[in-house]
């Protein structure tokens, strides 16, 4: 009797999510339509300073080392400025402003606003009115950078391709309005930038080494660096939805990529980061390349930083196991019959409660552990790795559950 019912409810889920993909494709056809009635204005402002500034970077660069000759101040301004501006688009203006992952007081919140301002990157408000958007439909019309339009869309032609004409939205981001800083900034983006991208590295070049040295910090910390911190955060919207894995889910193109959370301060683990928005991490296990989610975790030490938000464990592993089961099914549904696929749908959704509730346990016997007298000690650690025992062997039935429904479609192919 419970068979009878199980089994097609567990087929009904996996009709409405194949439903749902075919929804997705719908919609991606229809904004295809939209978009050719569509028009769009060259935003000549963003595309002079996008498309001229590496030119005048590499002519810059080149006359400067003839001209004056290069030292370890130009290259000192060059990395302090790339990590101030990088670090304060990619801690500020993504993790904390856009996805609110922490709170930060004003002293960094300011730090960010004007280094931030230095990145060439908008505003606070408009960059992270665009980043909601795009997490919001990301791979649809409404996503700013919309990753199936191509590889150089996503990357700039977005910016230089003016399509939102009219007034400004920013109804997404009232929350940032409330802020001083993010009004502030919003205010006086233009002479701000100016001043913290451009003046302020050259300033610091004059005073350590005069004229020429003043036209190295503008060159190396101004022109280059802009360069660099401009295509670090492109290449997030456009060679992180193209290139690399989806261990967390394959409901968008976003991927995880370590060559590219190398270049970007730890924004590579592009997939893990879509899935869960809200962390503060995105590389989340401790050896992951992330210097933005060391720099968040550095200052929470100095109480500048606090409600760091973090996945739990579990959410995490259940998203992996979803996302390979579907991977798999997708595979052997053809083959193996609608039955066998709803037995195995089961089986999975049971290995994925069972692995929550084994971290869950062994995340109390942690507590319990660390709360121990010490005579009680040596039972509470027992007792920590009887569940991490328990989470082994459920970790080995999902395993041993995807080897089957591999082996089934071999099976039914050769009979
Ligand atoms: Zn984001
Ligand atoms: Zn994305």
């Amino acid at each position: 009797m419970i068979r009878s019912i199980l089994f097609p409810t567990v087929y009904l889920l996996c009709v409405m999510v194949i439903t749902t993909i075919g929804d997705t494709e719908r919609r991606r056809i229809m904004d295809d339509v939209e978009r050719a009635a569509k028009p769009f204005n060259v935003n000549w402002l963003n595309a002079v300073f996008i498309l001229g500034t590496p030119p005048l970077a590499v002519i810059g660069g080149v006359w400067h080392g003839y001209t004056y000759g290069l030292t370890w101040v130009e290259a000192l301004i060059f990395f302090v400025w790339y990590f101030a501006c990088g670090l304060s688009i990619t801690v500020g203006y993504h993790r904390l402003f856009s996805h609110r992952s922490h709170e930060a007081r004003w002293p960094l919140r300011l730090s960010y606003a004007l280094f931030g301002a230095g990145a060439f990157q908008n505003s606070i408000l408009e960059w992270s009115s665009d980043h909601r958007r795009h997490h919001k439909d990301t791979d649809l019309e409404a996503d700013p950078y919309n990753a199936t339009r191509g590889f150089w869309w996503s990357h700039f032609l977005w910016i230089i391709m003016d399509e939102h004409v009219g007034k400004p939205d920013y109804t997404n981001v009232r929350d940032l309005q409330k802020d001083w800083v993010v009004r502030f900034q919003h205010r006086f983006i233009f002479t701000l930038g100016f001043l913290f991208g451009m003046v302020a590295p050259a300033a610091i070049g004059f005073a350590i080494g005069g004229v020429g040295t003043a036209i190295g910090g503008f060159v190396w910390g101004g022109l280059i660096r802009t360069v660099f911190v401009h295509h670090g955060t492109f290449l997030i919207n456009s060679a992180a939805h193209v290139w690399g894995k989806q261990p967390y889910s394959t409901k968008n193109t976003s991927k995880d990529s370590y060559w590219l959370a190398f270049f970007t301060f730890g924004e590579g683990f592009h997939n893990f980061h879509h899935a869960f928005q809200a962390d503060y991490r995105n590389g989340y296990r401790w050896w992951h390349w992330d210097p933005s989610k060391w720099w968040i975790r550095f200052w929470s030490l100095f109480n500048l930083n606090k409600r760091l938000k973090r996945t739990p464990k579990w959410s995490i592993e259940n998203a992996k196991m979803k996302t390979s089961f579907e991977n798999t099914a997708r595979v052997v549904a053809p083959t193996i019959g609608e039955q066998r696929l709803a037995a195995f749908c089961k089986r999975a959704e049971i290995c994925r409660e069972a692995v929550r509730k084994a971290h869950l346990a062994i995340d109390n016997r942690r507590v319990e552990l660390a709360q121990a007298t010490a005579e009680k000690r040596d039972q509470m650690h027992q007792r920590l790795e009887q569940a991490r025992a328990t989470l082994a062997i459920v970790q080995a039935d999902f395993h041993q559950l995807v080897a089957e429904m591999t082996a089934s479609t071999t099976t039914v192919v050769s009979v």
